[in-house]
């Protein structure tokens, strides 16, 4: 059977009609480019030794202080664990993972244990990481596990322009998320119902094509 992509695993949570849209595009490649924010993940003890005026030049979405405040917490909390040195310097950067049912990128792989960690150019949540990210890291941990064949219980999401790093464990309830949004991009065949929570399409390239109409419209037609 064909491997699922990470990618329309994470399209799939946040919305199937959105990966049906996306694959009547062919546009599956996910957000642009988004390097330099991705590469701030690799940099953090020179980001925590920064200066503000060079932190401000960084592709960050907070204050200087904020970031730094926030880091410095995370480092605090990953140190205690001893995994702060191996999160800096990964064993594997960017390694194509291939599962029994999915493949993709794992942007860091953590050694001993065997832990990956994925890092979203985005904002995020309040608490947690958001429900894309957490099937993405369900899925980038049994690729890694049937690849190594070890047991991998944890994963890590990275928020690098935010200063935010967010360790999860896999529970039973992320791992049913994961295998619905399996069958989701299996059974995928016309277009599926527009999701209820309806803030995820303010934000979505095919509002228009779904006839979605925002809030941010609504706003400025005065409806809002
Ligand atoms: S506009 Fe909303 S319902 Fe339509 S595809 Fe995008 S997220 Fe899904």
């Amino acid at each position: 059977m064909t491997h699922v992509s990470f990618s329309d695993l994470r399209t799939a949570a946040y919305c199937p009609r959105k990966l049906y849209y996306a694959r009547q595009d062919d546009d599956r490649g996910g957000p642009p480019a988004v390097d330099a924010v991705r590469d701030l993940a690799f940099r953090y003890d020179d980001l925590l030794e920064s200066a503000d005026s060079a932190l401000a030049a960084e592709p960050i979405a907070v204050d200087p202080a904020t970031y730094r405040e926030r880091l410095e917490t995370a480092r605090d909390r990953l140190e205690s664990r001893g995994r702060w040195a191996t999160l800096c310097e990964p064993e594997v950067r960017d390694l194509l993972a291939t599962g029994r049912h999915c493949r993709g990128v794992v942007h860091k792989v953590l050694a001993d244990p065997l832990e990956p960690s994925l890092l979203s150019p985005g904002r995020p949540p309040a608490r947690g990481v958001w429900e894309p990210h957490s099937v993405h890291a369900v899925a980038a941990a049994k690729a890694l596990a049937w690849e190594r064949e070890t047991a991998v219980e944890t994963a890590i999401v990275e928020y690098p322009a935010y200063g935010v790093i967010r360790r999860i464990d896999l529970t039973t309830r992320r791992k049913a998320s994961y295998r619905r949004a399996l069958r989701t991009v299996r059974s995928l065949d016309g277009p599926p119902p527009r999701v209820r929570n309806r803030s995820k399409c303010e934000s979505c390239a095919y509002a228009e094509t779904c006839g979605v109409r925002t809030r941010t419209l609504r706003s400025l037609l005065g409806f809002g």
